[in-house]
Formats: structure tokens, C-alpha cells, sequence
């Protein structure tokens, strides 16, 4: 831990709205710094900036620019010290099946799903092996197990990430470093308005707990993979889903 009386230092990826966003407030709430970007700001983050100003940082990112990564990484760093916990969260979905895929698309979904998060990583594990410690998850995706018709190339991204944790599970497990997937089903957030109201009614009917996932099912999942101690679960795959995969 960098410095346990003023928290740990997290950084969670496209934390501006959705999932993403639901985790900062609940590092926020467990008295951690958290650092997020996106590319655009919101009024969730204007009023963490308000409300948190000394334990919340933002920046616009581009996660796609490597260099604008970098940028964001260093500027974490020079304010305080170190990262202890790195969430991938940020995703972006294209919809439509491959034969018809604008090239364009796949490479907005490949560049920010799988390089951005790759190169975050690439960054971050650095400081956390000089640190000798840490937690990273990747918020992969049930489709990323399953298949979705329509989801080739993000269910490929998310596939690799979880080729991904398991590869750096093994890479990093001697040196104090946790890495693991979380993989939800269904959530109600902006990425989801795609999907109609027959298609969410029949998946919350195929969902054992009845109802679609919220971000603070997920932020739960992933503060207990990143508990400080935590340090022998690695390498795996957490399905949150309500049951519906079970
Ligand atoms: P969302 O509401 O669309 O939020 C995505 C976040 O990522 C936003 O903060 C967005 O901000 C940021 N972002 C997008 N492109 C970016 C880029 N190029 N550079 C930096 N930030 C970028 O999505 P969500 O539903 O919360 O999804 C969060 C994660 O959960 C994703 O990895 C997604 O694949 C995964 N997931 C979602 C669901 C679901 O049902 N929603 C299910 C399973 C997994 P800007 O647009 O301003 O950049």
C-alpha cells in the first residue's frame, strides 16, 4: 500500500458514467485516491471533483493514444506515489454481425477493448513491480464465454482479456501481483440501450435473480478481489451475471 492513513491509490478506467463510475464511488467510499479518465467529463465527475477534490483525480483520455495513457499514468503517479489497484474497465461495443463489420468499427472496439487496455496495463504493472505488490481485474463480459450473435468483435476483445488475466496471473503471481477477470452478465447502463425491451425482458426472465445487474453488483465483485490481503485468488475468470450462464 502506498500509504495506508490516506488510502490506496486506484485507478479505474472509463469511470465517467456506467459501470465504470459505480466502482470510483465505491473506492471513493472505502476512503481510497481514485484516479479515472475518459474521453469526455460528466456531472458525476464534476461533483466528485467537488466533493472528493483531494482523493479524485480525472483527465480526458483518449485510451486508444498510447501516449495519452502514458500522460495519464505519469500524472497519477507524480500526485501520489504509486497505484495499488488498476480496474480495466473501460469497453466499447459495436453492434451488427462480422460480414457486414465497417472496418472502422472493428478497430475502435479492438484499439480501446484490447490495446488501450493492454497498454494501461503495460504501464501500470511497471510501478506495481517496483512497488511489490498490487491488484489489476479486467471487466471482461459473459459474451466474452458464451458468444452473442451480432457481438463478434466484442466478444473477441473480451475473450482475450481473459486470455490475458490468466497470462499475467502467471507472469506476475511471485511478485505480490493479483490479476483476475470480472465477467457480467446484462447491466443497465448506457452500453445496454442497444438491446430492446424484448430482448431485456427475456433475458431478466432467463436471469435466476430476476432483474438485470447494476454497477454496484459488480463494484462488490471487485473490491473483494482487490481487498487488501487478498493476495491468492488470481488468475480467474468471475462470472456476475444473476445466475443467467449458471
Ligand atoms: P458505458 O456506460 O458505455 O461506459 C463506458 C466508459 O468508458 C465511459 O466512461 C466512457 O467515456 C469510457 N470510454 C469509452 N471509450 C473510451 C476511450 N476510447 N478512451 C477512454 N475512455 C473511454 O459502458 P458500461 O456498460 O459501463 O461498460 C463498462 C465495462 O463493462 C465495459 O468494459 C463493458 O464492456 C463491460 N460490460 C458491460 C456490460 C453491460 O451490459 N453494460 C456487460 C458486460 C460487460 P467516454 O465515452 O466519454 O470516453
Amino acid at each position: 500500500m502506498t500509504d495506508p492513513t490516506t488510502g490506496r491509490v486506484v485507478i479505474v478506467t472509463g469511470g465517467s458514467r456506467g459501470l465504470g463510475a459505480g466502482i470510483v464511488q465505491s473506492y471513493l467510499d472505502s476512503g481510497d485516491r481514485v484516479a479515472t479518465c475518459a474521453r469526455s467529463r460528466t456531472d458525476e465527475v464534476a461533483r466528485w471533483e467537488s466533493e472528493a477534490a483531494d482523493r479524485f483525480l480525472f483527465q480526458e483520455v483518449d485510451l486508444a493514444d498510447r501516449a495519452a495513457c502514458a500522460s495519464f499514468v505519469k500524472a497519477v503517479v507524480e500526485r501520489w506515489g504509486g497505484v495499488d489497484v488498476l480496474v480495466n474497465n473501460a469497453g466499447v461495443a459495436r453492434d451488427g454481425v462480422i460480414a457486414l463489420a465497417d472496418d472502422d468499427d472493428v478497430d475502435t472496439v479492438v484499439d480501446l477493448n484490447l490495446k488501450g487496455t493492454l497498454q494501461m496495463t503495460k504501464l501500470v504493472v511497471r510501478r506495481m513491480l517496483s512497488g511489490g505488490h498490487g491488484h489489476i481485474v479486467n471487466i471482461s463480459s459473459i459474451v466474452g464465454l458464451s458468444g452473442y450473435r451480432g457481438l463478434v468483435v466484442y466478444s473477441a476483445t473480451k475473450a482475450a482479456l481473459d486470455g490475458m488475466t490468466r497470462a499475467l496471473a502467471r507472469e506476475l503471481g511471485s511478485r505480490g501481483i493479483t490479476v483476475n477477470s470480472v465477467a457480467p452478465g446484462y447491466l443497465r447502463t448506457e452500453m445496454s440501450h442497444g438491446l430492446d425491451e424484448d430482448q431485456l425482458d427475456q433475458i431478466v426472465r432467463r436471469t435466476p435473480a430476476g432483474r438485470l445487474g447494476e454497477p454496484a453488483d459488480i463494484a462488490r465483485v471487485v473490491q473483494f478481489l482487490t481487498a487488501p490481503g487478498q493476495d491468492y485468488l488470481t488468475g480467474q475468470v468471475i462470472v456476475a451475471d444473476g445466475g443467467l450462464t449458471a
